[in-house]
Parts: C-alpha cells; structure tokens; sequence
C-alpha cells in the first residue's frame, strides 16, 4: 500500500502521518525529515540542500528523487508506506509513476489537505518541532504538556529555520507555482481524496480514516 499526502506547507501532514502510521501500520517516508537530517549531518546531500531549504525554495528533484528511491527500497516500506512531502512537482510524480512497478508497489490514494491561506501562516509560524524525533507541536494549537519538551520523547523542542514568516511567505508562493499543479495531476488519474483540513486535528484524522478504510 502507498500513500501520498499532498498539502501546503503547514496544512498538517506532518501532524495527521504521525497518528496515520501508527493506525495502518505504514513505514513513514518524509523527505523533508530526511534532508533536515542531512543537513544536522552535514553530508554531501545537507550541504547542497540547505541553501534552497534556507531560502524557501525546493531542494532540485535529481536530489529529492535519489533520495525516495533509496528509501522506497528499504525493508520496512515492503508492507507500505506513506509519503509526505514528495511528489512536490510534476516532475518527481512523474518519476514515481515511471519508479514504482520496478520496486513492486502503486499509489492507492491521494490525500489532499486543504487549508485556508491565513490558517497556515498562523501555523507555521506558530510550530514547534522535536529536535529527536521530527514531532510537530503549535504554541497555541498544540502545546506541549511541557514548555519546550516533545511529549512523545522527551526530546527538546525548536522552531525551524524556514518557519518565520518571511520564509513562510515564500514557500506558500513555491507551492502554489510547483506543487499545486498536482492535484489536477491526480484527480485526472482518479485517485485523489481531498480533505478539509480547517478542522481540528482530531476531526481532520477522522476523515482520512474514512477515506484509508475503503482501501
Ligand atoms: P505540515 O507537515 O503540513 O507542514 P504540520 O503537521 O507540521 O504541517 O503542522 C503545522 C503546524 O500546525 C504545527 O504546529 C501543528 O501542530 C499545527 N497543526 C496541525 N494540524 C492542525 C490542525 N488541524 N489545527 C490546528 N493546528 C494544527
Ligand atoms: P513543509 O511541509 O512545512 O513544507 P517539509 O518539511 O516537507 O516542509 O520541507 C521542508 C523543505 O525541504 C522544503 O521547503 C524544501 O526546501 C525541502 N523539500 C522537502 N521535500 C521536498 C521535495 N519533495 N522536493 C524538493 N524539496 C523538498
Ligand atoms: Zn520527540
């Protein structure tokens, strides 16, 4: 089984895929996890990407698509996966599509998560995230039970680089232009679910339940 999340920067699929995984058993793919991680690294692959992510833009798709098909090919994705993150241009669908019947897998559903442009500045802006274990929380939305500590591993929290508003500004205008395009691309294909994802979090997860169950 593989499931992608499609969404705007902080529409909340970071939020929904922690609790998805955990409900259908999924291996969790984030590329935005990864090059993070490769970054805190310093690697050759955080080096090169670091300056695109600093400045709001996407890291270029021959990286961001080695990268999936790595880590696509690992044991754990052999049962199924979610994507979150990637695709995030035509290109990288593309790619997929012509990647997946070579690793054995196709794509089941879409989950398109729609939010309103004033609730996601308010969000982003807002987030904090686990230095450990990639957890998102919100100041308001969804605070930690302890100021600054994830509550899932005790790790310290910290407000991403790419998270002040100017950035944030950016990455909304990068999505629109590069990302957008792929809900036509998708709903074409007749495998797009979109989701209301104004609600609160609980409500939001519910109605993805919905959709995964009739899989
Ligand atoms: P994404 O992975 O799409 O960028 P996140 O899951 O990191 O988004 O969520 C962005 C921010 O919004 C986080 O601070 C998160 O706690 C908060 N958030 C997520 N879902 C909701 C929701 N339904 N209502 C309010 N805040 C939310
Ligand atoms: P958000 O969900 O808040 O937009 P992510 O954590 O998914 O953030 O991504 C953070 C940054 O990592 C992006 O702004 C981009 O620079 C880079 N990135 C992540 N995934 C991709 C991708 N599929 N293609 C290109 N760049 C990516
Ligand atoms: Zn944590």
């Amino acid at each position: 089984m593989l499931i992608i999340l499609l969404g705007p920067p902080g529409a909340g699929k970071g939020t929904q895929a922690e609790r998805i995984v955990q409900e259908h058993q999924l291996a969790y793919v984030s590329t935005g996890d990864i090059l993070r991680n490769a970054v805190k690294e310093q690697t050759n692959l955080g080096r090169k990407a670091k300056q695109y992510m600093d400045q709001g833009q996407l890291v270029p798709d021959e990286l961001v698509v080695e990268i999936v098909k790595d880590r696509l090919t690992d044991p754990d994705c052999a049962e199924g996966a979610l994507l979150d993150g990637f695709p995030r241009t035509v290109t990288q669908a593309d790619f997929l599509e012509q990647a997946l019947p070579g690793i054995g897998i196709n794509i089941d559903r879409v989950v398109s998560i729609e939010v309103k442009e004033e609730e996601l500045i308010e969000r982003l802006t807002g987030r904090r995230v686990c230095s450990e274990c990639g957890a998102s929380f919100h100041l308001k939305f969804k605070p930690p039970k302890v100021r600054n500590v994830c509550d899932v591993c005790g790790g310290d929290l910290y407000q991403r680089d790419d998270d002040t508003f100017e950035t944030v500004k950016e990455r909304l205008e990068v999505y629109k232009k590069q990302t957008e395009p792929l809900i036509a691309y998708y709903e074409k294909k007749g495998i797009l679910s979109p989701v209301d994802g104004n609600q609160d979090i609980d409500a939001v997860f519910n109605q993805i339940n919905k959709i995964l169950e009739k899989i």
